[in-house]
């Protein structure tokens, strides 16, 4: 018989029918037992009668098996219904009973809110842990999420572009995850820290709008908001100003969190510069709502602009603040050409800010090869130095680039926001403990010698202590 969803059955009393899922919960009264199954569309009451040919198999499951199941879809006694819920007013007398498969008894309760169970146990058995409603409502929420501001992408003739995981270093900010290279002894790739290079040279290849949900990966100290890897929502535009790129997200976030149902406290979003955000706030992230509206999860997106393009270093020369491929504003590119008045130099950098996270971020590009030089020469970067580092961008943007600019959204505080959940670990599938082991699986490990042979690469003692 063809499997009915347990979210249907509401459209089948009186019908005999056939579920899959799994057994929620289990109460063996002696003469019936009683279940509630779960698949992904919801729950239903089971009850097997004193009589019934599945009785005997009804007394051998547990929780969490996976039967396929038999039976008539029946209204309950008045008395007896669960008003508001669904399937509250069905259940399902069992006829027959199919064990799919067994579980063994779980090491940990999924019927509750999980988040207080230890994280290297959660992290083993991430699969059961995904098992439980919440799990199963902030990952479905973050399908959602990335689907509506695929679509909105897509409706706004934006194309899907991939790009390479395996590549050069970038000067993103962070430390890179390496990979050795097996056809190139002693030499490495880095995982991207972001598409931020690459989704520029898309623009020199004329796409105009592009993006990416795209995974970037920074060796940074781990934190309950961020882990080595997250995903974001990678936007690059041409012909754009600020205003430009700023309105399109704005757009998107906009109509992607209202049809999820969320409420937005100030539309358009509020602008604020760096400089009275540092006053009003001490920070450029900041929470706008009220407790009451904390209550309600209504959702506080500001703009954060004007940050200063250069901050000085350690050892007294300049570094960029945000990012080394951005414009300065306008008014300012003079300054930077002439290397002047560098601590007063702003950048075109926008953060979009939500309930007191970070929750996007982007700039203006310098898409002339004498404007991204300049940068590079205030950080003290020029000749053979800058050739290696960025010598691919320079080159580029002597064809043809146009002006550009994008952003990137963190997908991961976006659904932190959403939800209200405050650590990463709530809103990832797979993700890393404190420690940086990568759940389920046991990364990382050490690699037989055989692979090491192959990879040129030996391990030093002091290395080999520590494991
Ligand atoms: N590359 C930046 C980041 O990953 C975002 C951007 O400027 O588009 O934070």
């Amino acid at each position: 018989m063809q499997r009915t969803l347990i979210g249907e059955l509401g459209q089948h009393v009186g019908e005999t029918v056939s579920i899959s899922g799994w057994v929620d919960v289990r109460r063996d009264q002696g003469k019936m037992v009683f279940f509630d199954f779960r698949d992904r569309t919801g729950t239903v009451q089971g009850v097997c009668l004193p009589g019934s040919p599945a009785l005997e198999t009804a007394k051998e499951v547990g929780k969490e098996y996976v039967l396929r199941v038999e039976g008539v879809v029946n209204k309950r006694p008045e008395k007896n219904a669960v008003a508001g819920k669904v399937n509250g007013d069905i259940e399902l007398e069992i006829k027959g009973i199919e064990i799919l498969n067994p579980s063994e008894p779980l090491p940990f309760d999924i019927s509750e809110d999980t988040s207080g169970i230890d994280e290297h146990v959660r992290a083993e058995y991430r699969y059961l842990d995904l098992r439980s409603a919440r799990m199963q409502k902030n990952m479905r929420l973050r399908s959602e999420f990335i689907r509506r501001c695929r679509e909105f992408l897509f409706k706004n003739d934006f194309v899907e572009i991939e790009t390479p995981l395996l590549t050069e270093s970038t000067p993103e900010g962070s430390r890179d995850f390496v990979v050795p290279s097996r056809l190139n002894p002693g030499k490495f790739y880095a995982l991207p820290q972001s598409p931020q290079q690459y989704k520029q040279l898309l623009m020199t290849a004329g796409f105009e709008r592009y993006f990416q949900t795209a995974r970037a990966v920074r060796d940074e100290d781990l934190r309950a908001d961020r882990g080595f890897e997250h995903t974001q929502v990678d936007i690059e535009m041409s012909f754009v100003e600020m205003e430009d790129v700023m309105n399109t997200v704005e757009a998107m976030i906009t109509e992607t969190v209202e049809a999820m149902g969320y409420t937005i406290k100030e539309k358009p979003f509020p602008r604020i510069s760096y400089k009275d955000a540092m006053e009003k706030y001490d920070a450029d992230k900041f929470d706008l709502r009220t407790p009451e509206e904390k209550e309600k999860g209504v959702l506080a997106y500001a703009w954060v602009v004007n940050f200063p393009f250069f901050e000085k270093t350690d050892e007294g020369g300049w570094t960029f603040t945000h990012n080394p491929f951005s414009m300065p504003i306008p008014e300012h590119v003079d300054w930077l050409m002439k290397g002047e008045h560098v601590d007063e130099i702003l950048t075109t950098q926008y953060d979009l800010v939500c309930n007191g996270y970070e929750s996007g971020g982007g700039s203006i590009r310098a898409h002339k090869p004498e404007i991204l030089e300049a940068v590079y020469k205030i950080m003290g970067m020029t000749g053979q130095e800058l050739e290696e580092r960025i010598g691919h961008m320079l080159k580029a943007f002597k064809f043809g680039t146009p002006p550009h600019g994008g952003i990137a959204l963190g997908v991961e505080r976006n659904i932190m926001n959403l939800t209200g959940e405050t650590y990463l670990r709530e809103v990832q599938a797979f993700p890393m403990t404190r420690g940086g082991q990568t759940a389920v699986m046991k990364a990382p490990k050490p690699l037989s010698e055989k692979q090491l042979a192959e990879l040129h690469l030996a391990i030093t003692p002091d290395a080999t202590d520590h494991t």
